[in-house]
């Protein structure tokens, strides 16, 4: 992986989605960083049409740090199921359709599962981190976290699917979970470590 040291004062992070620029910032909270987001400096979404995290994650960060001039980091993130041969992945923020209903897409998981013949209840989250320079210059790492799907969903603290993911080790889910503790054991917060080894010097 290539590397490169952050040291700028700001960055602007490409997302329009409130719960993972929640997440970032408080991951970020301690680096004296100025963290502006897309949606404030009135930057569009460009399709995800690469067909991997890293790629999404890549390409998302190098539109927003074009349309800005400053360095931006993206996040391409998503649940990959074992028993639905990798599903959702990195369409799993297009299984809540066009009005974000994640209780739709949880329950879309529920059917799918229930239509295997198998038994194995085993997911993880992957979180792809990217950090894109305006000379495009990249460092793109890959956060996960293991877990199980329960149903019914539980807990309304998190986003997305964290109302049915178990992380492995614990009996709450993500959704039920002090968001504090979510963020320290988490798929971003795995990629953030990465990220902060090789841009922070952390
Ligand atoms: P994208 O990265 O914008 O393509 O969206 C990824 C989707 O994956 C999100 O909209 C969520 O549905 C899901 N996802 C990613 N990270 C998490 C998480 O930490 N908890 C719950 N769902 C997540």
């Amino acid at each position: 992986m290539q590397t490169r040291l952050f040291t700028e004062n700001k960055l602007v992070v490409a997302t329009h989605n409130q719960g993972k620029l929640r997440e970032i910032r408080a991951l970020l909270a301690d680096q004296g960083v100025t963290v502006l987001c897309a949606g404030e400096l009135g930057l569009d979404e460009p399709e995800e049409t690469e067909d991997s995290f890293v790629g999404n994650a890549r390409l998302k960060a190098r539109a927003a740090s074009k349309a800005s001039g400053l360095v931006a980091l993206a996040d391409d993130s998503g649940l990959v199921i074992d028993a639905l041969g990798g599903a959702p992945g990195i369409y799993s923020a297009r299984w809540a359709g066009p009005d974000k209903d994640f209780a739709i897409a949880m329950q879309k998981v529920e059917t799918k599962l229930s239509k295997t013949a198998s038994t194995d209840r085993r997911a993880h989250f992957i979180c792809s981190l990217s950090l894109v320079w305006p000379d495009d210059f990249d460092v793109t790492v890959e956060g996960r976290i293991d877990g199980q799907l329960i149903w019914p969903p539980r807990g309304d603290r998190g986003f997305g699917y964290d109302p049915i993911f178990v992380p492995e080790g614990y009996d709450l889910t993500f959704g039920e979970m002090d968001p504090d503790q979510k963020h320290a054991i988490g798929h971003r917060a795995d990629a953030f470590a990465q990220l902060l080894r090789a841009s922070f010097g952390k």
